[in-house]
């Protein structure tokens, strides 16, 4: 039988394998499974892939992504570029060749959402972890500038202090993007220190979060007339995306 799975550790609040499995049954795909693999360390990897000569295809979750480079033949220019692995396509004469499906799975998502005669954007990127460098290189790619914001100034071009200090840099990127864990279940009640007062049917904030689907960031901003966006399109985008890269 194929075999799909996830490589990380630990797992135990992992999405995927229960989005493959419901998209198996929902589509009536029989011939597949998809596995979670918990391996305690990268290097863990080749014996792993020689007991399962079935598989073909794996995610890659933290804390792994960059390590995993070690072990593959070829980077797609979207893992090359973000410098991470989360999709791993094995081909039949055991070549392994490594993709980021973030990124395609936040491009596809900001450039429906912001559609094309939004001119003039800028966007502020909030946070400096493996989620900004892909929502950077999709910016990059798109052509729109940013700047980016850390809770340590040496890390970043701005930091919160500085936001709410002097408010002009807010004014000026209309877009904000949190890529922090801040407000995540079940932090519920917190969010990135911003002047929210100044935000109105102009702005567009985008947080990768998806649980709950309404963040405070995201809250705070609607209240004022703000465009918001959750992070569960660009989440079941990825995971598309993943089985497109295995099947094509
Ligand atoms: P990460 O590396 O753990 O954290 C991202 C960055 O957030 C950190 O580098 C840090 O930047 C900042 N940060 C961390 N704790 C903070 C705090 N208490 N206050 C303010 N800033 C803080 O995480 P990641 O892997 O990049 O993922 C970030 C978020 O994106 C997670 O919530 C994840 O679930 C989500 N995500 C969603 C999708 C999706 O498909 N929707 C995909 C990937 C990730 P500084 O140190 O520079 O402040």
């Amino acid at each position: 039988m194929k075999t799909f799975g996830l490589i990380g550790f630990p797992l135990s609040h992992s999405f995927s394998k229960k989005y493959f499995s419901e998209k198996f049954k929902k589509e009536g795909i029989n011939d597949v499974v998809y596995q979670n693999f918990e391996i305690k360390h990268i290097d863990d990897l080749p014996s792993l892939l020689d007991s399962y000569p079935e598989l073909h295809g794996l995610n890659v979750t933290i804390p792994y992504k960059e390590e995993v480079k070690k072990y593959l033949d070829d980077l797609d220019h979207s893992a090359e570029k973000v410098g991470a692995v989360n999709v791993v396509k094995i081909i039949p004469d055991g070549r392994k060749i490594g993709f980021n499906s973030d990124y395609y799975g936040f491009r596809t998502s900001l450039e429906s959402w912001i559609s094309t005669n939004v001119s003039n954007l800028k966007a502020l990127i909030l946070g400096t972890g493996g989620a900004a460098k892909a929502v950077q290189v999709v910016l990059d790619d798109c052509n729109i500038p940013y700047s980016n914001v850390s809770r340590n100034k040496s890390k970043a071009d701005y930091d919160y202090y500085e936001l709410t200090e002097n408010i002009q840099i807010v004014i000026d990127h209309r877009l904000i993007i949190n890529t922090t864990p801040l407000g995540m279940y079940p932090h519920i009640n917190e969010a990135p220190h911003l002047p929210y007062e100044i935000f109105n049917s102009d702005y567009f904030l985008y947080d990768l979060i998806y649980n709950p689907e309404t963040t405070l960031f995201l809250r705070k901003g609607k209240e004022n007339g703000a465009n918001i966006k959750n992070g569960l399109e660009m989440l079941e985008l990825q995971a598309e995306k993943s089985w497109d890269i295995w099947n094509e």
